[in-house]
């Protein structure tokens, strides 16, 4: 279905959550769109490992990622089945990204009820804050 991160963010299904940018540092960033959403912003062509990789793991497409292997390694001991509350974790996850995707979907998300937005100008503001914005251990 996608193929690239910028069809991903170009269809609205990012939500922000900012791990991409760890798949091409160099490349990605995380910044305030106009919308007020946190959103990747892409610096240079992607290669297309990468673009399969974001895809693979982007949590606001990817519904069916598989899980880490089941099997644990032969010289170890299993004194409990953690796989079994990563298998829940998994399916829970699956059943709230699909109301996500669906509600994004039909355009219901995101909700005027939880939306917030930014009083004209406070963007520019805060913008400019960052910039003067110096570490104490600098
Ligand atoms: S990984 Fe997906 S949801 Fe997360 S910031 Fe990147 S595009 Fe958006």
């Amino acid at each position: 279905m996608f193929r690239t991160l910028t069809e991903i963010i170009e269809s609205g299904y990012c939500m922000g959550c900012g791990l991409c940018p760890h798949y091409a540092p160099d490349a990605i960033e995380m910044l305030i769109a106009d919308s007020g959403q946190m959103l990747p912003t892409i610096a240079r062509d992607l290669t297309a490992e990468e673009n399969a990789e974001i895809v693979r793991l982007c949590p606001g497409v990817s519904l069916d990622a598989p899980l880490r292997e089941d099997k644990p390694p032969k010289h170890a001991y299993a004194f409990g089945d953690v796989g079994r509350l990563q298998r829940q974790i998994h399916e829970e996850r699956v059943a709230v990204l699909r109301a996500f995707h669906t509600e994004v979907a039909t355009k219901a998300f995101p909700y005027a009820s939880t939306n917030i937005g930014m009083r004209h100008g406070e963007k520019a503001k805060f913008l400019e804050a960052l910039d003067r914005w110096r570490p104490i251990h600098e």
